[in-house]
Parts: structure tokens; C-alpha cells; sequence
């Protein structure tokens, strides 16, 4: 019992976290970064944060991440990092020849008050960025927010380089939000079926799941490219998939370069894909191909298939607030219960949403954004539930608990396949409840009494 010395009696806290369930602003801001085709991400702080965002990205992608670090010393930390980062700018332009360079800031530049923008205006006069390269940064102080925020900002930073021209391109931005590069492959394929010409960034689709080719690429051939993101402002239309992640940048673009956004759900399950897909139906002007009706008539199928086994079945979830609303409303219309729902993020939207899609379940419902995994493993101690879904730390939660425990959300550390399976769209929905039925049902095999024990399920 690693965890037991979590207490059932739950005391409220204001000021302390235990066990937190996300992690830090630059890791998302890395994530994002490594979207953009040709871009080496720069952590502008010392080595020790680079190494753990690298390292927390290696273990979830089974990639590895290349990064570069401002490298802080006990001078940078007084005096600031304005020396180090314009001497790393030059270093890597010539070194390394990336097409961009993604700064994010850490807590100890923030600290300081180290000043992007300006820094970056010194490098451009100092001609430290060769001509038709690119400098990009985001403010990720990790004090604030989470790596949710880092993404949403270093995002919105890509959609800062949008310029409109007057001319419209005819095709639709889709931002789509913090998912896995095999989620991107799926909103790929699905904008293809219907027929939409789209724009996407970032895109880590073939840079983070890509074959071992046995030739070693410093930048895959693969990510959303500078010259497209900069075209973002010549859209019709935005998709933002996700308040959280991607609707910040939605709205730059709607400000600055007047591309009309809609801000949708992420496409887990089948209700919020159907309106990913009917947005996308009524952007290409078409109705919806028979490809895609006979992906959802299959999601559809083995609901209905194996709807004894989810029906009232109490679920806790935790993860980041744009998958888990999405997840809940998808858990709900299967006639699952999820009971105790948690997000690290901040942002009291996430309570009202998650309010809103269970309250018709007839259940309570504990939600809490700005939780952590122990307030969590309190809420089932004190009501037990038939599955927990989240990342890899509930595995200590559902090991404790006897619980059966399905793998999803960021991040993953001690499983493979989520890179390169979707669980986003139909298919995305076929994949997630194959996962859950497996565990309940090796679940119900384990348990049944050998009179009950059946081949057939
Ligand atoms: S000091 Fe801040 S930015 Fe660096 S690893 Fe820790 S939380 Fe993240």
C-alpha cells in the first residue's frame, strides 16, 4: 500500500497541493513547440528545467526531445538571462540551423523579470537571426497555471505570426489543442474524408511518432511550417479544439486578422465529434460522407453491443480540463457515472461544465478544478468506483483500491500505444471503449464465481 497513509476523512486545504495532478507551464510550451516543422524548443532558465521537460517528454513519447537551455548560472540568476539567451540564439542558428526557434520562459526568468520581447528586438538589430528564420517565445511561468497553460500560451505565440494578406486562402484553421500525435493524425483524416482544406498547428504528427528509419533526423520532415501558421490569418474559419488549449489563440486570430473562430470540444467520443464533424460539414458547404457515417454507425454498434457492461458502472477521472470534459460527456451518454472528476488546471469553468453534463445522471457528482491526485483517492475512499481513468500516477490510486484502471491523458510513463492510436473521432471512441471494456470485463473474470464464470461475454 504505497498510499496509505491518504486519510478517508477529508479536511479542506487552501494553500497546499499533495500529489498534484499536473505539472509544469514550459513542459506544455516544449510540447507545443515540437509542433512546428523545423523548430528547436529553448528553455530559457537553467539546465535542470530543460532536463526535466525533455525528460517528462521522453517518457510519455518514447522520442527522443531535442532542446536547448538559456543554462543558468549563479550570474544569469541575479542579473537576469539576456546575455545567455542572445549568446544561445547565435550558438543555435549556427550550430543547429533550425528554421524557429520556440523560446519559453521558466520560473527563474520570470522571477527576474527577464523581458522576451525586448531581448528578442536586441537579437534582430544584433543580426543574431539569419534571414527567413524565426524566433518565437512564450511567457511559461510554472508558479501559475499548468502545462496546460504553457500550451495554450506557446500556441498562442504561433498564432501571433499570423499575417493576413487580404487574400483569402479558403481553408480553415484547426488548432487542436493538447492531444497525441496520433489524435492529429485523426483530425487529419477526418477533415480529409469530408473534404475541408485545413490548416493546423501545431502538428506533432510524424515528429513524435514517427518510424525508425535508421537515419538519424536533427528536424523529422514533418509539423505545422512556419510559412502555413503565418497563412493562418489568411482562414475563412478557426476550430479551436478546447477552451483550455487552443481558444486563446483562436480569438488572437479573430482580433488581429479578423478569422471568425468557433471553440469547440475536443472530439473524444461520439457527441463531441459529431459537432467536430458537423462544423467541419458546414465549413466545406457538403453533408457527410458515407466514410465517416460508417465510422460512427461502428462507434454506435458496440455501444449498443456492450452497453450491459458500462450501464451504471462509477468511474473517477482526472487529467487535463478540455480531455475531461469531453471524456465525462462521453462516459455520461454511455450511461456510465463518473462520480469523482479532478483536473490540475485551474479555471472554474471546468466545475460548471462538468456540473452542466452530469445533471441529469442522477448521481453526486465531486469535481474540483485545481484538485490533486489526493483529494482524488479521498473521494473514493470515502465512495468507491467500478474504474479509474487518468494517467500514469493513478496507477498507485487503482493499485491501493483493487481498482481496474484504464490508461489516458498525459502523462503516460509506463505504457506504449498512445502515440500511435487515436482516441479522438469514431475510431478514437472504438479505441477508448475497447480499453475500458477489457478492464471491466478481465475485471468481472477474475471476480465471478466459477458458477458465473462465462466464455462468452
Ligand atoms: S523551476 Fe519552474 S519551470 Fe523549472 S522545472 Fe520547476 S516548476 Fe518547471
Amino acid at each position: 500500500m504505497l498510499l496509505r497513509h491518504t486519510p478517508k476523512e477529508i479536511t479542506e486545504r487552501s494553500a497546499l497541493m499533495i500529489n498534484p495532478a499536473k505539472t509544469c507551464q514550459p513542459i506544455g510550451a516544449m510540447y507545443a513547440a515540437l509542433g512546428i516543422k523545423g523548430c528547436l524548443p529553448h528553455s530559457h532558465g537553467s539546465q535542470g528545467c530543460c532536463a526535466y521537460h525533455r525528460s517528462t517528454l521522453t517518457r510519455h513519447y518514447k522520442e527522443p526531445i531535442s532542446a536547448a537551455t538559456s543554462s543558468f548560472t549563479e550570474g544569469a540568476s541575479v542579473f537576469g538571462g539576456q546575455a545567455n539567451l542572445l549568446q544561445a540564439i547565435d550558438n543555435i542558428f549556427t550550430v543547429y540551423e533550425p528554421d524557429v526557434i520556440a523560446v519559453h520562459t521558466t520560473c527563474l526568468s520570470e522571477t527576474i523579470g527577464d523581458d522576451l520581447p525586448q531581448i528578442f528586438d536586441k537579437a534582430m538589430k544584433e543580426k543574431k537571426v539569419p534571414a527567413g528564420k524565426t524566433l518565437i517565445g512564450a511567457q511559461t511561468p510554472s508558479y501559475v497555471g499548468s502545462h496546460v497553460t504553457g500550451f495554450s500560451n506557446m500556441v498562442k505565440a504561433m498564432a501571433a505570426l499570423a499575417k493576413p494578406s487580404g487574400k483569402k486562402n479558403g481553408k480553415i484553421n484547426i488548432i487542436p489543442g493538447w492531444v497525441e500525435p496520433s489524435d492529429m493524425e485523426e483530425i487529419k483524416k477526418i477533415a480529409a474524408m469530408i473534404g475541408v482544406s485545413i490548416n493546423m498547428f501545431p502538428d506533432t504528427s510524424g515528429v513524435l511518432n514517427g518510424p525508425l528509419t535508421g537515419e538519424y533526423k536533427m528536424f523529422p520532415d514533418a509539423g505545422a511550417s512556419i510559412d502555413d501558421i503565418k497563412d493562418s490569418g489568411n482562414s475563412i474559419g478557426t476550430l479551436a479544439l478546447g477552451e483550455w488549449c487552443s481558444a486563446d489563440a483562436a480569438r488572437l486570430l479573430d482580433t488581429k486578422c479578423k478569422v471568425p473562430c468557433s471553440i469547440l470540444d475536443m472530439p473524444f467520443g461520439l457527441k463531441a465529434t459529431d459537432r467536430f464533424v458537423d462544423a467541419l460539414r458546414t465549413v466545406a458547404g457538403t453533408s457527410v460522407p458515407d466514410e465517416v457515417m460508417m465510422e460512427r454507425g461502428k462507434l454506435v454498434d458496440m455501444i449498443s453491443d456492450m452497453h450491459q457492461y458500462f450501464y451504471g458502472k462509477k468511474v473517477a477521472l482526472v487529467g487535463d480540463p478540455d480531455q475531461v470534459i469531453a471524456m465525462t460527456e462521453f462516459l455520461v451518454s454511455i450511461d456510465m457515472c463518473p462520480i469523482h472528476i479532478v483536473t490540475g488546471t485551474p479555471g472554474k469553468r471546468f466545475e460548471e461544465r462538468i456540473n452542466e453534463i452530469t445533471k441529469d445522471m442522477g448521481q453526486k457528482v465531486n469535481v474540483r478544478a485545481k484538485g490533486d491526485m489526493f483529494l482524488l483517492h479521498q473521494w473514493i475512499k470515502n465512495e468507491p468506483v467500478d474504474l479509474i481513468i487518468g494517467n500514469s500516477y493513478c496507477k498507485y490510486i487503482a493499485r491501493d483500491e483493487d481498482l481496474p484502471y484504464v490508461r489516458w491523458g498525459f502523462p503516460i510513463l509506463d505504457r506504449q500505444g498512445h502515440q500511435h492510436f487515436p482516441t479522438v473521432g469514431y475510431m478514437g471512441g472504438l479505441r477508448l471503449l475497447e480499453k475500458i471494456l477489457g478492464v471491466l470485463l478481465d475485471r468481472k473474470d477474475r471476480d465471478d464465481p466459477e458458477s458465473k464464470f462465462e466464455l462468452v461475454l
